[in-house]
């Protein structure tokens, strides 16, 4: 298929293009590089037979437009997002602009060239802070974003259920799939992509660079929380089985089509566990800070993923975080700066 991945030199997109690259199909990358990876798009040449990147801004809607005619481009995975909590209750306007008005102005173009088919990259974050009844989560937890990143998300999931809505009433042909990711981590399992996130707030790489020395220590955002040992639970799915998510939902698209799907592997972990693995697979007994909670962030958040289980038979093939957290880990050691910015 001939493939459009927005915000593909990004962690997660980038890890998109290379499976879909792989599998054979045309790939287009479309990304502003605001936060997104040269390095990565340096290391896709060469990967599949028909690999394109733009650099461009998916709120430019006759760029978008143009580029969906010359690609011919049959389905669209949607990543482009600014992805930070913190940064979103601090500039909320900006998440807005960026996840929700820009994604309108991609749906516009798509629906004004013919494209038929999305595939969201949403958030556990439209979630908001379930009641401790509902966690694990399922698809039908009501969506209460608690920050405006989340809300960002939810926004382009009611827009596409609308326009789909629409669509299928008016006869025509549309599908899309939200799929509302917990946390995610690893890399390829052949070391050409990593995770680099430029300012980096996630807990595994942070604690990684602690290891290699280029931070003093990991700061925990908050150990009051009304969980086991006082830290937020999370749930860490690798970045290549998140992938091979969007790949089986890709395939499995219909006309009239308005799935939602929660990614991860079912298992919660707490912070100061992913510290503690963290230590274990570098074998360094790093520092830690217990610090202040982060705006934003819920206690426990993890996946119930019995529906994507059983309409796909999608499931998480790495269970074991250390294994995870190992992959990254590799990465880290052979690119120590990262891609080098
Ligand atoms: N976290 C932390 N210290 C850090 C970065 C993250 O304690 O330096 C915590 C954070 O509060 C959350 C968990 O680790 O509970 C995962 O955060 P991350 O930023 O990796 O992902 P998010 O959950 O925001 O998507």
């Amino acid at each position: 298929m001939n493939v459009l991945v927005t915000g593909g030199a990004g962690y997660i997109g980038s890890h998109a293009a290379l499976r879909l690259l792989e599998d054979g199909h045309a790939v287009t990358v479309i990304d502003d590089l605001s936060r997104g990876n040269q390095g990565a798009m340096d290391a896709l040449e060469g990967i599949g037979s028909d690999f394109a990147f733009v650099a461009g801004d998916i709120g430019d809607r006759p760029r978008v437009e143009s580029l969906l005619r010359e690609r011919s481009i049959e389905v669209v995975m949607h990543f482009a997002a600014l992805t930070y909590v913190g940064e979103s209750t601090q500039q909320p306007l900006r998440y807005y602009r960026n996840n929700t008005a820009s994604a309108l102005a991609l749906i516009e173009a798509m629906e004004a060239v013919g494209v038929r088919r999305m595939v969201f990259s949403s958030s556990a974050a439209t979630y908001g802070e379930p009641p401790p009844e509902l966690i694990p989560i399922r698809e039908d937890c009501p969506q209460r974003p608690i920050n405006p990143y989340g809300q960002s998300k939810l926004h382009v999931e009611q827009i596409l259920a609308d326009y789909a809505r629409a669509k299928r009433d008016a006869g025509q042909d549309f599908a899309f799939a939200s799929l509302r990711y917990f946390n995610v981590a690893g890399n390829d399992g052949k070391l050409r992509l990593g995770e680099d996130h430029d300012p980096e707030t996630h807990l595994i790489p942070i604690c990684l660079a602690v290891a290699l020395g280029q931070r003093k220590a990991i700061t925990i955002f908050g150990t009051d929380y009304p969980t086991p040992d006082g830290t937020c639970i999370r749930d860490y799915v690798h970045v290549e089985d998140l992938i091979d998510a969007h790949v089986s939902v890709m395939h499995a698209l219909r006309p009239g089509d308005a799935r939602a799907y929660n990614i991860g592997i079912g298992k919660g972990y707490s912070v100061r566990e992913v510290i503690d693995a963290c230590r274990r697979v570098t074998d360094i007994k790093f520092t830690e800070v217990e610090g202040k909670r982060r705006e934003g962030d819920p206690p426990s958040l993890f996946a119930d993923p019995s529906k994507i289980r059983k309409d796909l038979r999608w499931r998480a093939s790495h269970t074991s975080l250390e294994k995870i957290i190992e992959s990254a880990w590799q990465w880290r050691q052979q690119h120590p700066r990262g891609y080098g910015r």
